[in-house]
């Protein structure tokens, strides 16, 4: 039996595929329903994670929105373009959707509105509130970056701020602009320190027009996360993205609430070994800023991970070992995103 925190991404789309193959799995899941939110980018390799899984590329295919090329212009430097690498757009609310059909149609047993408040990690016994719920052989704590099981296990790797706020907006309507159609836009300045100040993305087909902001400053506190009117942070958007003030105008104009977050990464190099019956998995053990684009295409891969170790008789704590040597390699290698191309969401 295995036990799944948090009903997100990860942990629907692996209670899905477990139990797709008879393994008995049951997620709980703070949330009375999960989906909201802004929008997210995947890349080649989630797609084919997710397909891996058991996902209907068809059903992927039919909710998403294509991204041909990405755009990148920080002035005063040039612009280039490069092909997309298999992004496509999705909005949260419409993948989630898909991952939940996909999960609905298998055994796997679901707690809406259920938050695990706290481990006897030993015992491997979960609690919400007063109720004692018995986990049982592997508890996999797809929790998010604030994770409760991460906390117990790892207090001392908290979420670090990365530097940036984050604005995700979508417009009421969608609009006619005039950078080109299906493609991932990203402008911004190079600050005199010889790094981005920001950077505003969008991306607009003939269903939607989505944008984003990231502006580098000092965190804001709680009272200003979540959604909030895009009038109360429009003169502070304005300012990143010069060479399109036009465009960032008319994506403000027709955008009635924003979603705010700071961005934070949870440290993966200083990660304890895992150790059953827990194991963490996405954001859960290695959140990383929006800004990098890959979070949640690598809590699909990690989810794939586990449901080959399960569905294979062997440990998912040797795979998740296995993800975060891969994922601190990758964090290892990457290029400052302001000088390629290749970042979805980046800037
Ligand atoms: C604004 C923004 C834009 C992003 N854009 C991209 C992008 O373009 N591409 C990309 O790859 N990634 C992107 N990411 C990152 C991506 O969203 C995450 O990496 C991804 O959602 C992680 O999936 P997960 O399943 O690990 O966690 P989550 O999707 O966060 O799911 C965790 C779930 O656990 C539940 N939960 C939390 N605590 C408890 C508890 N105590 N008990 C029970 N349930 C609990 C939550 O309600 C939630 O449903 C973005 C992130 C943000 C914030």
């Amino acid at each position: 039996m295995v036990t799944i925190i948090g009903g997100g991404i990860a942990g629907t789309v692996l209670a899905g595929a477990l139990g797709r193959e008879q393994i008995p799995v049951e997620v709980y899941e703070s949330q009375p329903s999960v989906g909201a939110g802004a929008f997210l980018v995947l890349d080649d390799r989630a797609h084919v994670a997710l397909t891996g899984l058991g996902v209907p590329a068809e059903r992927l295919r039919r909710v998403a929105h294509s991204v041909d090329a990405l755009r990148v212009e920080y002035l005063p430097g040039p612009a280039r373009t490069a092909p997309s690498r298999g992004h496509r757009l999705y909005l949260r609310s419409e993948l989630m959707r898909v991952l939940h059909e996909f999960a609905a149609v298998s055994p796997a047993i679901f707690h809406y509105g259920t938050p695990i408040t706290d481990l006897d990690i030993a015992a491997g016994v979960l609690f919400s509130g007063p109720a004692r719920l018995t986990a049982d052989d592997v508890i996999v704590a797809a929790d998010g970056i604030d994770s409760v099981a991460r906390r117990g296990l790892e207090p001392e790797r908290t979420p670090q701020y990365a530097g940036q706020v984050v604005f995700y907006g979508r417009t009421e309507q969608p609009l006619r602009l005039r950078t080109d159609h299906s493609v991932l836009h990203f402008d911004g300045r190079i600050g005199t320190d010889g790094r981005p100040a920001g950077a505003f993305g969008h991306l607009w087909d003939d269903e939607l027009s989505v944008w984003f902001a990231r502006v580098t400053r000092p965190p804001l506190p709680l009272r200003d996360i979540g959604f909030h009117p895009a009038e109360q942070w429009a003169e502070l958007i304005r300012t990143v993205a010069p060479g399109i003030v036009d465009v960032v105008e008319r994506l403000l104009a027709d955008t009635e609430t924003v979603h705010v977050s700071n961005a934070r990464n949870v440290p993966v190099t200083a990660a304890r070994p895992p150790v059953l019956p827990v194991v963490l998995c996405g954001d859960a053990d290695h959140a990383i800023t929006p800004a990098e684009g890959v979070g949640a295409r690598d809590a699909i891969e990690d989810a794939a991970a586990i449901h080959h170790a399960l569905s294979t008789g062997s440990t998912p704590v040797e795979a998740m070992a296995q993800r975060r040597r891969q994922i601190a390699a990758e964090r290892e290698r990457v290029v400052p995103p302001y000088r390629r191309i290749g970042s979805p969401v980046g800037d």
